[in-house]
C-alpha cells in the first residue's frame, strides 16, 4: 500500500492524467486482479527512482528503454544547464544553431557517413512515419509512384501514430484503428528464433524468413517502396531475437529489388545490443550492412527530452533538390531539432567516447548473463535470451493476470519491471553496478514465484 505523501499524488494523477498504455480504470481498481498501482515518483537518482516517501526503485527497464546512464546524470545536466543559458529553442526551417549542427556530424561519423542527412523530429512514431514518407517520395520524385508498398515483420512495433500503425504488428495497438490505416503494410515471417524446428540454427530461421521476403520481392518487388525492420530485436512484440543474418539477406534482396531498407533503431540504436547500432552486426565482405534510412530515438537523448531522427543516405537526399517545392521534403515539427534535446544528445555521445560504453558494457552484458542464468532451471521459465544489455525470458503461465503480478511483486522488491505479456525483461541504465545487477536478480526470482503462485 501506499503511504500519506504517495496516496495524494495518486490519486490527482488518476483525475486528472490519461495516462499512454493504460486502462485508466485498473488505477483505480485496487481490489481487482488487473489492478496496475500507480507509481508516483518524487526523483531519480542514478539508476533508481525514489517516491514520495522515500522508497526507492531500481529502474529495471530504463523507464521505457529510455534512459542510458542513470536519472540526474551530472555530466547529462551540466550540459544541458549551460544550453538552457544559451539557446532553448528556435526554428529550424531558414535558422540553424551549433547542438544541431554538431550532433548530424557525429551522427553521421557513427555511420562511416553512409547515412549523411539528419531529419529530427520529437518522438520515434514520428521517425517512422518520415522514414516511410521519404523513401515513397523518393520512388515518386525518380517516376515511380507505383513503390508504395511497404513491408514489415510479425510481430513489428514501429509507433502507433496512424501511418505508424501501418507497419506495426502488434493487435492491441492495432485492431481497433486498422479502419483508418489506409495503407497498411504486407505483414513478412519474423525470424524469431523461438520459431526454429528441431535441429535448426537461429541463422537457418533467419534464412527461412528471408526466403520468404525474397519470394515476395520476386512478385511485387516492382511496386514496394520499403521494408522497415527492427534489427535484431522486436522489442514491442516481448524482447523477440533473432539472427543478423536476416539482416544480411535483406539487405541484399533489398538492393537487388530496388527497394529500400529502413532500420527502426529507437529501441536498439546507442549500444543497446553491445554494438552502436545493431544493423552493424549483420556484414556483408567483413564491412557492416547500412540502411537507406535509419531510426533513431529513445536512447538518443539518454532518456532525458523528446528527440528522434531520421538518417538518410546521399542517394534518397539527392532525390529532393530541384527547383520545385513540391519535389522537397516538407515534413515539419515544431520542435524539430530543439537545441536543449541535441545538447543532451552530445553529452550522450561525450559519455560513449569518454567512458568506452561499448567495452564496460560488454563485462556488464556478461554479468546480467550470468546472474539470470540460474533461471534456465525453473520450471516456468522458456527461452531465457540475451543480446547485449536485453536480457528475456517467457513464463509458461495461462493467468492472463500474470504481468501485474509481476509488476506489482517486483515493486514490493524494489525493482520497476513490467513484464509484456508473459515476457520478463530487464533492460537496465548502463550504469548499473554489480550489487543493482544481483538486487534486479533477485527481484526477477522473488516476483517470478510469487507471480506464479499467486
Ligand atoms: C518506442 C518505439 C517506437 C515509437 O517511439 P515513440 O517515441 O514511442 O513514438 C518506434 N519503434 C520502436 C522500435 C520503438 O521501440
Amino acid at each position: 500500500m501506499p503511504h500519506a505523501a504517495n496516496l495524494d499524488w495518486l490519486a490527482r494523477s488518476q483525475a486528472a492524467v490519461w495516462h499512454p498504455c493504460t486502462q485508466m480504470q485498473h488505477h483505480a481498481a485496487t481490489a481487482s486482479p488487473a489492478h496496475l498501482p500507480l507509481l508516483p515518483i518524487a526523483r531519480g537518482e542514478g539508476a533508481w527512482l525514489v517516491d514520495f516517501d522515500g522508497k526507492r526503485y531500481l529502474d529495471g527497464i530504463s523507464s521505457w528503454w529510455t534512459n542510458l546512464f542513470g536519472h540526474a546524470n551530472p555530466r547529462i545536466n551540466a550540459a544541458l544547464k549551460e544550453q538552457l543559458d544559451t539557446l532553448e529553442h528556435v526554428m529550424l526551417a531558414g535558422c540553424t544553431h551549433q547542438p544541431v549542427v554538431e550532433l548530424s556530424e557525429r551522427l553521421s561519423a557513427l555511420t562511416a557517413n553512409t547515412l549523411g542527412h539528419a531529419f529530427y523530429a520529437s518522438d520515434g512514431a514520428s521517425a517512422t512515419e518520415i522514414a516511410l514518407k521519404m523513401s515513397f517520395h523518393y520512388w515518386r520524385n525518380h517516376g515511380r509512384p507505383e513503390k508504395s508498398q511497404f513491408l514489415c515483420l510479425a510481430g513489428s512495433y514501429h509507433g502507433e501514430t496512424v501511418g505508424a500503425l501501418a507497419v506495426t504488428d502488434v493487435a492491441i495497438f492495432k485492431d481497433a484503428y486498422a479502419p483508418l490505416v489506409r495503407h497498411a503494410a504486407h505483414v513478412l515471417p519474423s525470424p524469431d528464433f523461438r520459431l526454429a524446428e528441431p535441429g535448426e540454427t537461429s541463422a537457418d530461421v533467419a534464412r527461412r524468413a528471408a526466403a520468404g521476403l525474397a519470394d515476395w520481392l520476386e512478385k511485387n518487388g516492382q511496386r514496394t517502396a520499403a521494408l522497415i525492420v527492427e534489427p535484431l530485436v522486436q522489442g514491442a512484440a516481448g524482447m523477440v531475437m533473432y539472427d543478423p543474418e536476416y539482416l544480411r539477406l535483406a539487405r541484399q534482396l533489398c538492393d537487388q529489388h530496388e527497394v529500400h531498407l529502413i532500420c527502426d533503431e529507437i529501441a536498439v540504436g546507442f549500444g543497446r545490443t553491445g554494438t552502436f547500432f545493431a544493423h552493424e552486426q549483420a556484414a556483408i565482405d567483413g564491412k557492416p550492412i547500412r540502411p537507406d534510412l535509419m531510426c533513431l530515438s529513445k536512447g538518443i537523448s539518454a532518456g532525458y527530452l523528446p528527440l528522434s531522427v531520421v538518417l538518410s543516405s546521399d542517394a534518397i537526399y539527392a532525390a529532393f533538390l530541384d527547383d520545385s517545392v513540391a519535389r522537397a521534403f516538407l515534413h515539419s515539427h515544431s520542435y524539430t531539432g530543439n537545441p536543449l534535446a541535441c545538447r543532451a544528445a552530445l553529452a550522450t555521445l561525450d559519455i560513449f567516447a569518454a567512458d568506452d560504453v561499448l567495452t564496460v558494457n560488454r563485462e556488464k552484458a556478461r554479468k546480467i548473463g550470468d546472474t539470470l542464468a540460474p533461471l534456465v532451471d525453473h520450471p516456468q521459465v522458456r527461452h531465457l535470451r540475451q543480446r547485449g544489455m536485453i536480457a528475456a525470458f517467457d513464463v509458461a503461465t495461462d493467468d492472463p493476470y500474470f504481468s501485474r503480478k509481476f509488476y506489482r511483486a517486483a515493486l514490493d522488491h524494489g525493482a520497476l519491471l513490467r513484464p509484456i505479456g508473459n515476457t520478463v525483461y530487464l533492460m537496465p541504465p548502463y550504469i548499473v553496478d554489480d550489487a543493482q545487477i544481483a538486487q534486479l536478480a533477485t527481484a526477477i526470482n522473488s516476483a517470478l514465484n510469487r507471480a506464479i503462485d499467486a
